[in-house]
């Protein structure tokens, strides 16, 4: 039996990192009331926005001061008042105006309840918008996309919430307001499409160890740093240069349960609750979040052996691009090079760069191996000299089986639980 392989397909994740200043009425609160008191004012019993990622402490630090300065009137929350508008006087701007929106549940991925049940204006001294990104808004994305990264992709997912529209930077614009730098914008290439969204178009990144190989939509194998987890920016040139708005991962299970991280606290509990204990589980299993997305997200190809996934990686997209042999090739050219000590693969040496630190090799790489290994051959070892700690006595080839072979099947999917 060959090892299990997947062909991952990922999409550009749009995040972008502009501001604009700071923020008068947020939107939605800083929420986080895990322990709730009857004392506390309603608006700080929001719920913490899910899509906030791994920095809980530091969070709840902020937290803190917001609440004690809620506590002694220094700040008001606002919650629905939307700002339509930045009041000038004068040529300054003196207040906000806008509007109260209905308080509505949206449903789990789809966006929010946008209905104006009145207005509202607000003066200040002093205004500072701080309205988040445009990640959401792709046509903006488009717009202000920089030359440097070619063209930009025709499809791509969405990794912030749908308020994340930059609606406030023509409004701050039409105030006088000077937009600097908009092209610096910084997007994940290793974008999934969430099969469980939050908001629309919702994309979940892999945050990837150094092993699975990546290859262009045609099937070419990237050159560095277009390595897993390098460099995300230069891979969205290489990607958009490619012709293509996709492009693969090809990996194998034990890759996938080491080296997957994803993205939102949803999919990392044992990175956001910082269980060091869940997180070293990796080392004998899959994270659930990774097993669920594996088994369901549509952008997964499972398969036994590279024809039968080089075949489910075609049906997938469609395009046909992929030619067997000629990745057969690569992966056996790559696969050549865990026996030489000296290699120049430079996804091999960083690979092994990466073992030799303890914190990567115990949780986010996985022992070296062959993509293509059939299992049947000798576990490959360091010289004695670089022994590396991970995985003790588990054959680096074999796939991880976790459980009767289950064929599912969807339209263009073939997907293979194990
Ligand atoms: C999945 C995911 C994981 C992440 N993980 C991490 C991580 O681990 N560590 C990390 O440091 N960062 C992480 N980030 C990034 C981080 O969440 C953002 O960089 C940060 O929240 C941006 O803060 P901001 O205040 O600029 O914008 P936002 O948090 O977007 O805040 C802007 C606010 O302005 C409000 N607003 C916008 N327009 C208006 C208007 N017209 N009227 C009234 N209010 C308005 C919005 O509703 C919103 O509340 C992650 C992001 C995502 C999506």
């Amino acid at each position: 039996m060959g090892p299990v392989l997947y062909g991952v397909r990922l999409r550009g994740e749009a995040v972008l990192a502009l501001r604009t200043g700071r923020a008068v009425v947020p939107d939605r609160g800083l929420g986080g009331a895990r322990r709730r008191s009857r004392r506390r004012p309603r608006q700080l019993r929001a719920p913490l926005p899910r899509h906030l990622g791994h920095r809980p402490r530091r969070r709840r630090t902020l937290e803190k001061k917001v609440r004690a300065a809620v506590a002694a009137g220094k700040v008001t929350f606002k919650f629905r008042y939307r700002v339509d508008e930045l009041v000038t006087t004068g040529g300054a701007v003196t207040g906000v105006r806008g509007a109260i929106l209905e308080t509505g549940s949206a449903a789990r991925g789809t966006a929010g309840c946008r209905t104006v049940v009145g207005d509202f204006e607000q003066r200040a001294p002093v205004v500072v918008v701080t309205s988040g990104g445009i990640g959401a808004n792709h046509d903006l994305v488009r717009q202000n996309w920089p030359a440097r990264l070619g063209t930009p992709p025709k499809s791509m997912v969405t990794g912030v919430p749908a308020h994340v529209d930059g609606r406030m930077l023509g409004i701050t614009e039409q105030a006088g307001g000077r937009i600097v730098n908009p092209d610096r914008m910084w997007h994940y290439t290793e974008g999934l499409r969430n099969y469980a969204p939050i908001w629309p178009k919702h994309g979940i990144r892999i945050l990837p160890g150094p092993s699975s190989m990546w290859f262009d939509a045609k099937g070419r194998r990237f050159n560095t740093p277009d390595i897993p987890g390098y460099d995300t920016l230069h891979t969205l040139g290489s990607i958009t240069a490619s012709g293509y708005d996709y492009s693969w991962f090809v990996t194998t299970q034990k890759i996938l349960a080491k080296e997957f991280a994803l993205s939102g606290s949803e999919q990392s509990p044992d990175l956001t609750n910082k269980n060091i204990r869940q997180l070293l589980s990796r080392i004998r299993q899959t994270p659930e979040p990774i097993e669920k997305f594996k088994n369901n997200g549509v952008d997964f190809v499972v398969a036994d052996n590279l024809t039968d996934l080089v075949t489910g990686m075609n049906k997938l997209t469609g395009d046909g691009l992929i030619d067997l042999a000629d990745l057969k090739r690569q992966i056996e050219a790559r696969d050549r090079e865990i026996d030489n000590p000296y290699t120049k693969d430079v996804q091999v040496m960083g690979i092994r760069n990466a073992l030799d630190h303890v914190g990567d090799s115990l949780s986010r790489t996985a022992s070296i191996h062959r993509i293509l290994d059939t299992g049947a051959g000798p576990p490959h070892r360091r010289p004695a000299e670089h022994p590396h700690p991970q995985d003790p006595g588990r054959s680096p080839e074999g796939p991880l089986r976790t459980g009767p072979e289950q064929q599912r099947g969807a339209g263009t999917r073939s997907l293979r639980r194990r």
